[in-house]
């Protein structure tokens, strides 16, 4: 499945609040209070909002300008393609894009002031596309101190530094950063952590001694905010603290002072009577065991329920039920047992996880993965609706 930012006009933000046969509720309001926290426990280093994968499935825009309006100082995205639309919409916060490929649009970026992470080998292209717009590029040298994925390694880092020396003598780019990513922070008694911050040290030290004046030195992604103090240098990188789920298994939202941002819910397509050892969707693994009511909800893999999904909880009409059998493209089921009356049940709104219903954490438990993959991976099938404070949960 490839990403698209989608790009939400502000008429989309404040359209008026349809009922939505399935809808991802967005509580901007609980954006809000995430990264007051986040900022107050980062405090003095600043807060990057990471707004990377349409902010994890959220929508950008409206997540970008409530995270500004609430205390985060800088935007953060993988790809120039996620923070260009964002500078579009008239966001002059400054942005960091990290992850890129010999077809990443660095002109655009330089032109709108958006900062590139780099590894190495992108440097001469990024002073290349400086040249052609006639601009400084603003880059932060990437190390990688224990992640193994991109930066430089710190035997690399030296000849890197050279490089940048030059190129910034020259005009062509600027030397504002030097930064990191943890690869152990969720698990925070595991020793690999302290090794990395003593390395991501001396590559800082390597690049101030090589006489680079640095704004942001940053390592620390939402599990080192909240456990690491000695992680948080000038900035902090969080993204999932800001939709308010917890990166630590052994941790709820709330034992963090977090409030999870999306809701996810639908209405019930179909609910019937059915015998006892009924199979039940494809592959038939599932059979009733009496005589009960299955309800059909209309979403599936294509709406970015995992197919992984077993026994996944979904509240319906306050009352918390099992999915059975297969997740399908467009739909799954439910057994609710005997005593539901189909009639009332169709027209109910599921809600599978958010206010009123399931923690998303317990979605991640029943597929097998985590917190971040069941809200990133909602598709552009399910209209996203912003709501500020509070979900309308009747059926308005
Ligand atoms: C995604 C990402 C983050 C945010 O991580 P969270 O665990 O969601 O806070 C920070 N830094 C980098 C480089 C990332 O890719």
């Amino acid at each position: 499945m490839t990403f698209e930012p989608r790009l939400i006009a502000e008429a989309d933000v404040t359209a008026p609040q349809d009922p939505f046969e399935r809808v991802a509720e967005i509580d901007l309001a609980n954006v809000r209070h995430n990264v007051k926290r986040l900022v107050a426990l980062a405090a003095p280093a600043k807060l990057m909002a990471v707004v990377k994968a349409d902010a994890y499935g959220h929508g950008a825009l409206p997540v970008a300008r409530a995270a500004l309006e609430s205390g985060a100082s800088w935007l953060g995205t993988a790809h120039v393609n996620e923070a260009l639309p964002l500078r579009e919409s008239g966001i002059e916060a400054p942005m960091l894009a990290w992850l890129h490929t010999a077809d990443t649009d660095f002109e655009s970026a330089i032109e709108s002031d958006v900062d590139l992470g780099v590894s190495g080998w992108e440097l001469p292209a990024i002073a290349q596309a400086a040249d052609n717009v006639a601009r400084t590029a603003r880059v932060h040298i990437k190390v990688d101190t224990g992640l193994g994925r991109n930066g430089a390694t710190m035997d690399r880092l030296p000849s890197l530094l050279m490089e940048a020396a030059e190129l910034q003598a020259a005009g062509k780019i600027r030397v504002v950063g030097v930064f990191s990513h943890l690869a152990v922070a969720d698990e925070p008694s595991r020793p690999e952590t302290d090794d990395q911050l003593r390395v991501f040290r001396e590559a800082v030290e390597m690049t101030e001694a090589a006489g680079f004046h640095l704004e942001a030195r940053h390592i620390a992604n939402t599990p080192g905010t909240l456990s690491r103090p000695d992680a948080h240098f000038d900035l902090v990188r969080c993204g999932i603290g800001l939709y308010g789920l917890s990166p630590f298994l052994d941790q709820s939202s709330e034992d963090l002072g977090l409030k999870p941002v999306m809701t996810l819910k639908v209405r019930v397509a179909n609910a019937k009577r059915v015998h006892a050892d009924q199979g039940v969707s494809y592959g038939l693994n599932y059979k009733t065991h009496e005589d009960t009511v299955l309800v059909d909800i209309p979403v599936g893999y294509a709406d970015g329920i995992p197919r992984s999904a077993t026994y996944a909880p979904v509240m319906i009409g306050g009352k918390l039920f099992r999915s059975a059998g297969r997740v399908a493209m467009d739909q799954f089921v439910m057994d609710v047992g005997p005593d539901e009356d189909p009639a009332e049940l169709i027209g109910e709104y599921a809600v599978l996880f958010g206010e009123n219903g399931p923690h998303v954490d317990e979605w991640a438990a029943a597929c097998g993965t985590i917190n971040y993959e069941i809200v990133t991976r909602i598709s552009g099938r399910v209209p996203r609706r912003y709501v500020d404070g509070g979900w309308g949960l009747t059926d308005d």
